[in-house]
């Protein structure tokens, strides 16, 4: 497996969004506490108020109650998911409700563009329905950080969608190897047309391909890959976080735009959510 330094693209949380008071269990002790990190849901309940899945630095995952307030939203844009902040919660001997927000970062150049809210949309949906609630996953809020700022700074979406999906799964240490065939160890050649392919396991080298399609795998269990895909994958899922931004302004965008080279990022990065 490759390895790679935690975090993305944009840098570190900075230190205001990272400075928490370590929560580090299920459930936390009785009284007031202080916790940053990220709305990635909001449900209505009954009245005004409001359950959201906060997904906070030092304790992963969970559902606060958001009390409301007769006529209006007593938190203003600090429930809206995407919105990033320290939350003020208290927690009762059966409940943990929402007290505070202090915004820190609305993201509102990301929902502005239509294809930079649905890959943050994507995201959220993605970690809500797959993160474990009440266990710390630091290393993936910072990712979700790092690839909201890049985002917001015109990185193309379908450039950072393909690193976050490959890296979150390799924090899970579910990622396929980018480098080697899944079958033999080979490893994957750059160069040429039709080198490789995708399965269910990893990549396919040209060998193990052949192989596979004068057997008894069909080759529609295959979905064939070029060399300029996988190396395109390759360097946005690998790059450090400081040289990501920038290559992928550079010879990143370059790359995206052939139409071909899109639909075979966009295919690689469903490919590696269903690593998940
Ligand atoms: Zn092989």
């Amino acid at each position: 497996m490759e390895k790679v330094s935690p975090g993305d693209g944009a840098g570190r949380i900075p230190a205001e969004i990272t400075k928490i008071i370590p929560l580090g269990e299920e459930r936390l002790p009785q009284g007031d506490h202080r916790a940053n990190g990220v709305v990635l849901r909001r449900r209505d309940v009954s009245g005004r108020s409001q359950e959201l899945l906060l997904f906070l630095h030092g304790f992963g995952a969970t559902w606060v109650s958001a009390p409301g307030s007769g006529t209006s939203n007593r938190f203003g844009g600090g429930t809206e998911p995407m919105t990033w902040g320290v939350f003020r919660l208290y927690q009762s001997p059966r409940r943990l409700y929402l007290k505070g927000v202090d915004i820190r970062e609305s993201f509102l150049g990301v929902r502005r563009s239509k294809s930079s809210l649905c890959a943050a949309v994507k995201w959220c949906l993605e970690l809500s329905s797959r993160l474990p609630t009440g266990h710390e996953s630091d290393p993936l809020l910072s990712l979700l950080w790092g690839s909201m700022k890049n985002l917001s700074c015109g990185v193309s979406h379908l450039l950072i969608d393909a690193r976050f999906a490959w890296r979150w799964a390799n924090l899970w240490g579910l990622a396929p190897s980018l480098d080697r065939c899944t079958r033999c160890g080979r490893e994957i050649r750059i160069g040429g047309a039709r080198l490789a392919a995708r399965s269910s396991d990893g990549f396919i080298c040209g060998e193990c391909l052949r192989g596979a399609r004068d057997g008894s795998e069909g080759r529609a269990l295959l979905s064939p890959i070029s060399s300029e895909a996988v190396l395109l994958l390759r360097t946005a899922a690998t790059l450090p976080r400081d040289g990501f931004a920038a290559w992928a302004k550079a010879g990143g965008a370059e790359s995206i735009r052939d139409a071909g080279i899109r639909a075979e990022l966009e295919d690689c990065s469903l490919w590696l959510y269903s690593f998940l």
